[in-house]
């Protein structure tokens, strides 16, 4: 499991000592998207800028727009930020060949986080509100198996 961001930072500091800023994980906020991709399988990849890449979930039932709704959100690797303007067709017989559309931008904040779950505000033009990515316990083939909900 990757570090907690600003981990060695914060080691460092006593922040009622020092004016420095403690970058708390949940002040500033990032991008999120979601992506309409229309590969073998329509599903739709659902990412969120955290550390300077956009971690990323690909939902095959897509993102719930309504409350209790529980979708499986399968952890797929790390993207660069710029692939969350990315639209447009990858060509047959390459990685994810098909189209991808942007379903939904804007912006995230994440309020919560540990190696097993986050929580987020997103303000974006379909979804808004508090969700969270909860990761499956068990097995460890299950480990990339997450529950993506509104809250
Ligand atoms: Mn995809």
């Amino acid at each position: 499991m990757d570090q907690m961001p600003l981990e060695k930072y914060k080691e460092k500091r006593d922040f009622g000592k020092t004016p420095e800023p403690p970058g708390e994980v949940g002040k500033a906020s990032g991008i999120f998207v979601v992506q309409e991709h229309q590969a073998t399988h329509l599903h739709w990849d659902f990412r969120f800028e955290l550390g300077g890449v956009l971690k990323s979930w690909a939902v095959p039932k897509g993102v719930p727009e309504e409350k209790k709704t529980k979708h499986l959100a399968v952890e797929v690797e790390d993207h660069p930020l710029e692939y969350a303007s990315f639209h447009g067709n990858i060509p047959k017989g390459e990685y994810g060949a098909g189209s991808v559309k942007i379903w939904d931008e804007g912006t995230c904040v994440i309020l919560e986080r540990d190696a097993d779950r986050y929580v987020l505000e997103l303000k974006g033009k379909r979804l808004n509100g508090r969700y969270a990515l909860v990761r499956f316990k068990g097995r460890e083939q299950k480990a990339k198996n997450w529950l993506i909900m509104k809250l």
